[in-house]
């Protein structure tokens, strides 16, 4: 592992103070929420709206990127993700969440599931973004540009449907929850994709900023609330 992004880690979970996690255990409790169906065999498959985006050139986001990014994890999982828009190296991959932000919302999911107690790596739950294409220069997509690809969000959650969605950042919220409302505002607390719960947390790009000590251990107690309500 990179040495900075070793400090970066250990420095968060130092921020955190982990032994005092231990006892400071009581969950946040979701809205009382039906039980999502399961998919419904005329729902379509992931392969088959990844087939639909083909070489998409549907928003200006096409002009600049060298790979679209669809989404990465299993298909039947409980658990989605939902983050902003790729970065440089997700861009250059293909894959959601594996430059600094991602590394570091990889060790937030396998290490809060460990020491929680749930079996549970990145490669069970689904991770994907409002847009597949990265925003120059790592903008936030406009308003169209989400419109236009949110689609695919839309028909990935539902092909899915998992038990939970936990939105990472202002861009996700923004998406999936038609709100402007900022995210220190909304996090760990509850609201409703369609019919299917959503925990709002910050994007782990912000959690990387030095500055953002309180924000990281928010996080913490909003992703242990998430995995306890979908996994117990
Ligand atoms: S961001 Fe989405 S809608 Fe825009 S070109 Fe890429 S895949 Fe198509």
């Amino acid at each position: 592992m990179h040495p900075e992004l070793m400090r970066q880690y250990l420095e968060y979970y130092r921020d955190l103070g982990i032994a005092s996690l231990y006892r400071r255990s009581a969950p946040v409790t979701p809205l009382a929420t039906p039980e999502p169906q399961a998919a419904e065999s005329a729902s379509e498959s992931l392969d088959a709206i990844r087939a639909d985006i083909g070489d998409c050139r549907r928003c200006r986001l096409h002009e600049q990127r060298n790979k679209i990014v669809f989404g990465d994890g299993n298909p039947q999982t409980k658990l989605v993700f939902v983050g902003e828009g790729p970065g440089a190296d997700e861009d250059a991959q293909g894959i959601p969440f594996v430059g600094r932000a991602g590394q570091l919302l990889t060790q937030m999911i396998e290490n809060t599931a460990k020491r929680e107690g749930i079996p549970l790596e990145r490669k069970d739950v689904y991770i994907c973004n409002v847009v597949k294409c990265r925003p120059p220069g790592n903008r936030t997509p406009e308003p169209d540009e989400m419109e236009t690809c949110g689609q695919f969000l839309s028909r990935q959650i539902e092909a899915i449907r998992p038990k939970a969605i936990c939105a990472l950042g202002a861009t996700a919220v923004k998406a999936l929850l038609n709100t402007k409302e900022g995210v220190t505002r909304m996090r760990g607390n509850w609201y409703k994709w369609r019919d299917i719960p959503v925990m709002v947390t910050y994007h782990p790009s912000y959690l990387l900023r030095a500055y953002n000590q309180a924000a990281k251990r928010e996080a913490w107690e909003d992703l242990k609330a998430v995995l306890h309500y979908v996994y117990d």
